[in-house]
């Protein structure tokens, strides 16, 4: 590594040496590109300088409250090695190191501090340099880091980008909810979610969000879970359900609804009406098989051949068939409907976000178009007396392939895609 390159990759890391260094954090929540002047809350003191809460580029601060600091962009060649107690000396060495044109345009500057950014890979690293009302700023002021905290950084550091492409997820349950969480972790920053049904204890067990949110819708809470878990990341939520949703948006507004209601009889009925109406929109369809028996992700783009209904069976002349990937053998009940209420049917969360990853991957760009699917243990399956299907076994002894392109099941004679 040459000197240029060791400079450039200390920039890169410069957050964490300063807090190696012991310099206090103050977060940042949007990127400072484009601004020369920015805002500090500060709450005064009655002696000496006042200590600053948060700084912000737009958000209104009170006038009593409010200092302003201009933004300076420094070479990382020219900034002293940080400390954090900085002195007379360490100003005076940054002065010194500057070129003379930015000396002088850094001693004239008004306000009531400076944000050194360093220019690094991820959109900068930044040093807040706080005098207050003091005249003779070199000789008493206060250093921060700023630990950047907006989307576009958040997503460059973990190697990824802020995708703009619009995602809706159908359904915010134990699978729904771990698709939107990884969703908005690798970068999709416009997501909606659709959910009629509010958080309940039995959902603990597997379902992304806490106790906290018990009684609460779970597309609002799932919605305030994720802008406090991704900074800058705009989510639409819905309580109610996918035909609700559908007399008030349009399909063709997004690039990719992800419909994990666990209910194939109804999305098959959707399919159809996404054919007929020629959506132009990727749908993507993931359920998983009770007792941990397995998963499936399936993504269709409609007007083209391949649908979930062609993994049907074709001469089944019952309204509702069988899926022929199905993994319990058909004919048994995994679940017991006493209540009349609807039955819960036994997975983990494990196996719910594994079949999420699977369907999360599929709503990225460049995904190939194609049916994912996993099979894990029978151990749950024979503890409930459950017998899985030849599917199950062809998939983990593997005889038939985790992920099939769409041409590997196409159903001659579809009765939804037509093929
Ligand atoms: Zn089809």
């Amino acid at each position: 590594m040459n000197e240029a390159e060791r400079l450039h990759a200390f920039a890169d890391e410069l957050e964490s040496y300063a807090r190696k260094v012991g310099i206090h954090a103050l977060t940042l929540d949007a990127p400072l590109r484009g601004f020369k002047r920015v805002h500090a809350a500060v709450t005064p003191k009655s002696k000496g300088l006042g200590q600053i809460e948060r700084i912000n580029s737009s958000e209104v601060i009170s006038k009593t409250q409010r200092h302003s600091l201009f933004v300076f962009d420094v070479d990382i060649g020219d900034l002293p090695p940080l400390v954090n107690k900085p002195s007379f000396d360490w100003w005076n060495s940054l002065c010194q190191r500057l070129p003379v044109k930015s000396r002088c345009r850094l001693e004239k500057k008004r306000g009531c501090g400076v944000i050194l950014r360093v220019p690094n890979r991820f959109g900068g690293a930044h040093i807040l340099l706080y005098w207050g009302g003091n005249k003779v700023r070199s000789q008493h002021f206060q250093i921060y880091r700023l630990e950047s905290a907006y989307h576009e950084y958040l997503t460059r550091r973990v190697g990824q980008h802020s995708l703009s492409r619009r995602v809706a997820v159908i359904g915010v349950g134990a699978v729904g909810s771990r698709v939107a969480e990884h969703l908005a972790l690798t970068g999709i920053k416009h997501l909606t979610l659709v959910d009629s049904d509010d958080m309940s204890a039995n959902n603990l067990g597997r379902h992304v969000l806490s106790r906290n949110f018990l009684g609460m819708n779970k597309a609002f809470s799932m919605a305030a879970h994720l802008c406090n878990r991704m900074p800058g990341i705009d989510i639409t939520p819905f309580d109610c359900s996918f035909r609700k949703w559908l007399t008030i948006a349009q399909p063709n507004d997004f690039d990719v609804i992800i419909l994990a209601i666990g209910n194939l009889a109804e999305e098959r009925l959707w399919y159809r009406r996404a054919w007929r109406e020629g959506w132009t929109c990727r749908l993507v369809s993931t359920f998983v098989e009770a007792a941990n028996l397995g998963g499936h992700a399936i993504s269709m783009q409609p007007s083209e051949p391949g649908c979930l209904e062609c993994l049907y069976e074709a001469e089944d002349p019952a309204a509702l068939g069988t899926l022929r990937t199905v993994m319990l053998e058909p004919g048994q009940s995994s679940s017991q409907e006493i209540s009349g209420c609807g039955a819960f049917t036994p997975y983990s969360a494990i196996t719910a976000t594994r079949t999420a990853l699977l369907a999360a991957e599929l709503a990225l760009p460049g995904a190939a178009i194609g049916y994912h699917r996993w099979a894990g243990s029978d151990e749950s399956a024979a503890a409930l007396n459950l017998r899985p299907s030849s599917f199950w076994h062809a998939l983990r002894e593997g005889r038939t392939l985790p992920f099939i392109t769409r041409e590997s099941y196409l159903r001659d004679g579809c009765p939804c895609c037509g093929n």
